[in-house]
């Protein structure tokens, strides 16, 4: 009894390693392979056997940009769970990119309009950069950004109600006396009147002590109870322009204001 020994080929026909296939069987390969379903525990194995080279330092097989921008292509809106979402924001967190990455980003977005953030976001984002110190540069240019953007009458409009509602100036505001600052003074108040004030402060804003001839302009003659109608003199004081629009200088005129004026 003599056995045959038949000849077996091995399933990768004995060759061992990386194989070097044509761009054919490359596609070949890559048709049948696309839409594959593998089941959780080769998944798992996979994950674990790339994880591994990762962490042995040795990097993958070299992928030329081409395949790389294929691979991103193919990635691009591929659903990913809230769990993979939080753990590539924990590996992104404190990355950097370089300014040739920032560059490119930012050509990518260029012409896209962004989602509107949801009022949950935005105080997320809001929380985020308070108090962060920016640069002269990015101050600058934020700046010609905004500068810009007032030029627009629909924002400029939308952007003073915006620090309306949140500032409280006008009538919101706890200090609102009815408009007042815009109306007209009074016959009065009249430029002798205001004359004889400066000449009794010497010409000196009672503040800083500033001389009107060191000035560009008269000095001020203030209210200090900020009632336009009341002219008596003990209410009239000489302020240089830029002590007159500070708070904390008017408020002390009105604190010292003398009890005995009408
Ligand atoms: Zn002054």
């Amino acid at each position: 009894m003599t056995t045959v020994q038949v000849p077996r080929t091995a399933w990768n026909k004995g060759k061992t390693g990386l194989q070097h296939h044509s761009l054919e069987t490359r596609t070949k390969i890559s048709s049948k392979l696309k839409g594959m379903k593998r089941s959780p525990e080769t998944r798992a194995k996979m994950s674990k056997a790339v994880a591994e080279v990762w962490r042995s330092g040795k990097r993958p097989r070299f992928r030329s940009i081409e395949t790389r921008a294929k691979v991103s292509r193919s990635l691009i809106g591929r659903p990913v769970s809230a769990e993979t979402r939080h753990k590539m924001s924990l590996a992104r967190m404190g990355w950097k990119p370089s300014i040739e990455t920032r560059v490119k980003m930012s050509m990518l977005r260029k012409g896209k309009s962004r989602k509107a953030l949801t009022s949950e976001t935005k105080a997320r984002i809001s929380r985020a950069t308070k108090g962060k110190k920016r640069s002269f540069v990015t101050r600058l240019s934020l700046s010609r950004i905004i500068k810009e953007k007032w030029q627009d009458p629909n924002y400029r409009e939308k952007m003073v109600q915006h620090l309306r509602s949140i500032r409280k100036c006008g009538p919101l505001h706890h200090a609102w006396k009815g408009g007042i600052s815009h109306k007209p003074y009074p016959p009065q108040f009249t430029r002798r009147l205001r004359d004889s004030i400066r000449k009794r402060d010497q010409y000196r804003c009672q503040w800083c002590g500033t001389a009107q001839s060191e000035l560009q302009r008269r000095l001020h003659v203030h209210h200090r109870d900020s009632n336009k109608e009341n002219n008596n003199l003990d209410n009239l004081i000489s302020l240089c322009y830029s002590c007159h629009h500070k708070k904390d200088v008017q408020a002390y005129f009105y604190r010292t204001l003398p009890i005995i004026s009408n």
